[in-house]
């Protein structure tokens, strides 16, 4: 059972260590914490830390601590759990939870995951002021002994893996380094690893001799001056903390003072996470409290930056607190506001002095930022800083608004944006074509979050938004561009007028209206949304969610300069036969229709149209 246990819930044999390390300086915090009441139970030996010692003849790995140690009801409870608690109650558990992660808390699974790796261990134990010692067997098949010992340490514990077969390489000093590099970067005490010495010049002294080593100083990375950390460092502190394998786009680090202090690492990855877009939209953040791990379950980052991963380290929370508590405390609030305005700012700074980096994390991040320009009003405007668009003028992305402020047209007063699911679609958009007559930039957002904050924001250095598919879109005041002639706005001829209401009639079941657009150049018809209704944008995306109660209909608008528009309105004033205009009528919805993506509105009807169209053409 510990067996299927062991291999289900670890995929990387490597990470045992990590555990038993884990827990030997878990043990060196308890101990430390026990002694503020306690001093006698430090002794004369203060300087707490883990040793790793390798035994490549022996087969054996050791783990030791003198941290705070077992007595025989903690080794029972502590390691006896899995085992005792038997088979049954640990598969019920297990097919509910599918976790592993979860798993390890509740059941302590971490040391266990020593039996990946060793056929037998060994845990000697004494727990600090006491003269006990116990030793713990078991070769993980579910039994474990425990006897009275003397070969005990003097404090704390000592867990010794006898490897079994495949696994003899972690008994190899340069295995266990290679390790603790990867893995032990954030242990709170030093680890040492003591060795067999290289046997130099030819001298086979049979490896009696041994030497120590540090791996870890057990300085906290996030603790030391920026000075002394090299960027590997960062880079591997960052893998182990974020569980990712690349390196950090950006690396925040910094000590805030004042009226609350805590250190803070956070790192900005160059590639997504694992279920970024997740609906719980779990953050990634660790809090710890003077180096004591607290929680990485509490919400120290809004949601919009949960790609952030790293560690917070608080110097003015008590300990102790549960999790709730934590969590609305004000000095938790006050952190997270600083840390929140620290990474816009940062992310603002990347966008000045590294462009190519920062355009990578908009494109890798920028859908979940603007969740913030949705959620987040206090700070929209630093969200507004950072965000970047594709327009209508720079396809490719990264147009900030400031730079699409500064060239406004003359008398363009709004931010003109369109909303949809597919970002060429957008930029092939008849919508478009009258904007472009005029030089007028157009957002083309189509991100899932955009139909929701652009309908909320008011407006971007006091211009506000507007959706180039909603309402009239008066642009007439903003001159032509260069090289475009100007078409009669104003004036719709008497034909074109009755055309439209023909059109309107035909149309009634479909279509609010039918009126003559300012926004088309060279298309013949489009679709708009009213004044006040959703943009035309945003009722697909509630219409496809079923979040829309009733759909609104929309404003067919024909192109009056449009030849094929003319020339309608000429064929219905000569009078005759009705059924062509009738027929064009509907083809044009229905081609408007196909501009947005969307199916002919009666797909039989379409088809019958289209083919007498074809069939006078071809005569
Ligand atoms: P966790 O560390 O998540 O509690 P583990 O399986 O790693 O789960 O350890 C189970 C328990 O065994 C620990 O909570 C601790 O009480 C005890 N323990 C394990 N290793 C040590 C150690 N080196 N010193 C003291 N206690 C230990
Ligand atoms: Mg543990």
């Amino acid at each position: 059972m510990l067996h299927l246990m062991v291999h289900s819930v670890y995929s990387d044999r490597d990470i045992f260590l990590r555990e038993l390390v884990a827990n030997g300086a878990d043990a060196c915090e308890k101990l430390r914490t026990l002694a503020l009441q306690d001093g006698s139970l430090l002794s004369d030996d203060a300087d707490l830390g883990v040793t790793l010692t390798c035994d490549p003849k022996g087969k054996t790995l050791t783990v030791s601590d003198n941290g705070v140690g077992m007595s025989h009801d903690d080794l029972v409870e502590a390691l006896g759990t899995i085992a005792r608690s038997g088979t049954r109650a640990f598969l019920e558990q297990l097919g509910e939870k599918t976790d592993g992660s979860r798993l390890i808390g509740q059941f302590g699974v971490g040391f266990y995951s020593a039996f990946m790796v060793a056929q037998r261990v060994d845990v000697l134990t004494r727990k600090a002021g006491s003269d006990e010692g116990w030793l713990w067997t078991s070769d993980g098949q579910g039994a474990y002994s425990i006897e009275p010992t003397d070969a005990a340490p003097r404090r704390g514990t000592k867990v010794v893996l006898h490897l079994a077969e495949g696994s003899e390489d972690y008994a190899e000093p340069y295995t266990v380094e290679r390790i603790i590099r990867e893995h032990g970067s954030a242990v709170p005490v030093p680890v040492d690893l003591v060795a067999p010495k290289a046997a130099e010049d030819g001298d086979a002294k049979d490896g009696e001799a041994t030497e120590t080593r540090r791996l870890a100083d057990g300085a906290a990375i996030w603790t030391k001056p920026k000075s002394e950390i090299t960027p590997e460092d960062y880079k591997s502190f960052y893998q182990a903390v974020a569980t990712q394998f690349d390196d950090p786009a950006l690396t925040i680090h910094y000590r805030a003072e004042g009226r609350h202090e805590y250190a803070v690492l956070a790192f900005v990855p160059s590639t997504p996470p694992m279920a970024l877009f997740d609906p719980l939209r779990k953050g990634r953040m660790k809090l710890y409290v003077r180096r004591m791990f607290i929680s990485d379950e509490l919400e120290i980052l809004p949601g919009y930056l949960r790609f952030v991963s790293g560690v917070v380290d608080s110097s003015d929370l008590p300990l102790n607190l549960s999790r709730e508590t934590i969590q609305e405390s004000p000095i938790l609030t006050a952190i997270r506001k600083g840390v929140t305005n620290r990474i816009l700012s940062e992310l603002d700074k990347l966008s000045d002095k590294e462009p190519e980096t920062f355009a990578a994390v908009w494109k890798a991040f920028g859908p979940v930022l603007k969740e913030g320009l949705y959620e987040d009003y206090e700070r929209r405007d630093a969200l507004f800083g950072i965000a970047r668009f594709a327009t209508s003028k720079h396809p490719e992305g990264g147009r900030s608004l400031k730079a699409y402020v500064a060239e406004l047209r003359k008398n363009q007063t709004d931010i003109w944006y369109l909303v949809g699911d597919d970002a060429k679609r957008l930029e092939a958009s008849p919508h478009l074509e009258g904007f472009k007559a005029r030089g007028i930039e157009v957002l083309l957002l189509s991100d899932p979050v955009d139909a929701f904050w652009v309908q909320n924001a008011l407006g971007f250095d006091g211009k506000p938004f507007k959706s180039v598919t909603q309402g009239a879109a008066d642009i007439s005041a903003v001159p032509l561009a260069e090289g475009e002639t100007e078409a009669d706005q104003k004036d719709v001829s008497a034909g074109v007028a009755t055309l439209l209401a023909f059109v309107k009639q035909e149309l009634a079941e479909d279509v609010s209206d039918v009126r003559a657009s300012s926004r088309l150049a060279e298309s013949a018809a489009c679709l708009v949304a009213g004044e006040h209704g959703p943009d035309r944008g945003l009722e697909r995306l509630l219409a496809a969610h079923g979040k829309l109660s009733e759909a609104t209909k929309p404003v067919l608008e024909l192109n009056p300069r449009h030849a094929l528009v003319s020339r309608l309105a000429e064929r219905l004033s000569e009078g005759g036969d009705k059924e062509i205009v009738q027929d064009a009528a509907h083809l044009l919805l229905d081609q408007a229709r196909a501009a947005e993506g969307q199916p002919p509105a009666d797909a039989a009807a379409f088809a019958r149209r289209l083919t007498r169209l074809m069939q006078s053409a071809i005569g």
